[in-house]
């Protein structure tokens, strides 16, 4: 497995690779990688002949500076885990490199970025957006693999690619789960464990929505509400938002349509904030 920590080598790495004949596959993470990352891996290895996974925290997405100075960094055991899930390159270039001074071009989502997460994160998907196009920019990869996990994110980044013509084709993994429900994050190792094991909520929120709209619920307020009774009831944790959007677009679904949305939830736990989603037909 390579290690390339420039633009410069990490383009030469990949043109060499084109040259080979070889499709390429592209998972960007932030580290502290976890078994949900690996599946993104092994999805990127069933689309692509080499499969290069980026490492990097970066700055530009932080709303809160102690979020990103806290944000686990276990490099060695991240490189450990990409040469074991069979990743051909890392990429992990260092936040100078990225970023040098001068630097003062940034790429503006739409409106698909305005509301939930761009709302309660200000700044946060410029900053993705940005370090995408620069990652994408470096790695020149056929297909990218994001998860579902983060939805708007993955729904912002398709827009991207088809608004600049990157030319890259974007897949989509289903998020992984622990067996309790909650969703694999970097962030859970920093959740105490009384937390940890309230954190489970959203999941149960979520999986009761979507059990109630298999059903046959169509009503947004139904499905919001079954949603909420298991987050009301864990004192430990601090909703954000709890919306059923209309995946297409981000905006609250409409009121009779409510089985065929996504219910998204954004919470507290401590001083971590979690995220997670649920499509409910
Ligand atoms: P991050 O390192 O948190 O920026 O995530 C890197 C990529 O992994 C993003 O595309 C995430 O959506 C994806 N990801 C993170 N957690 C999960 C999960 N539990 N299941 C599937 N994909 C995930």
């Amino acid at each position: 497995m390579d290690l390339l920590t420039s633009p410069a080598d990490m383009r030469a790495w990949s043109a060499a690779a084109s040259q080979d004949g070889a499709r390429i596959g592209f998972v960007p993470t932030m580290g502290a990688l976890h078994d949900g990352h690996l599946a993104l891996v092994d999805e990127a290895r069933r689309h692509a002949d080499v499969v290069v996974v980026s490492v990097f925290v970066n700055p530009l997405q932080f709303d809160v500076r102690a979020d990103f100075d806290r944000y686990p960094r276990p490099i060695d055991d991240d490189l450990a885990r990409c040469r074991e899930a069979g990743a051909d390159a890392v990429y992990a270039p260092t936040a100078a490199v990225m970023y040098p001074d001068g630097f003062g071009t940034h790429v503006e989502p739409g409106r698909l970025a305005e509301p939930l997460e761009g709302l309660h994160r200000p700044g946060h998907f410029r900053g993705m957006a940005t370090v995408v196009t620069k990652l994408l920019a470096a790695v020149r990869p056929d297909v990218a693999v994001f998860g579902q996990k983060d939805a708007q994110q993955l729904a912002i980044v398709r827009r991207l690619v088809l608004d600049l013509d990157l030319g890259v084709d974007i897949v989509a993994m289903p998020t992984v789960r622990e067996a309790d429900g909650l969703a694999m994050s970097s962030r859970n190792r920093r959740l105490t464990p009384e937390d940890r094991s309230a954190a489970t909520c959203l999941w149960h929120g979520l999986n009761a929505a979507q059990t109630l709209a298999r059903a046959g619920e169509q009503r947004q307020d139904a499905l919001l509400g079954a949603a909420r009774t298991p987050i009301d009831a864990e004192p430990r944790a601090r909703l954000e938002y709890l919306e059923l959007i209309d995946p297409a677009t981000f905006t609250p679904i409409d009121a009779g349509r409510g089985n065929e949305g996504l219910m998204v939830v954004a919470a507290w736990f401590g001083e971590i904030r979690l995220i997670d989603n649920l499509p409910l037909s």
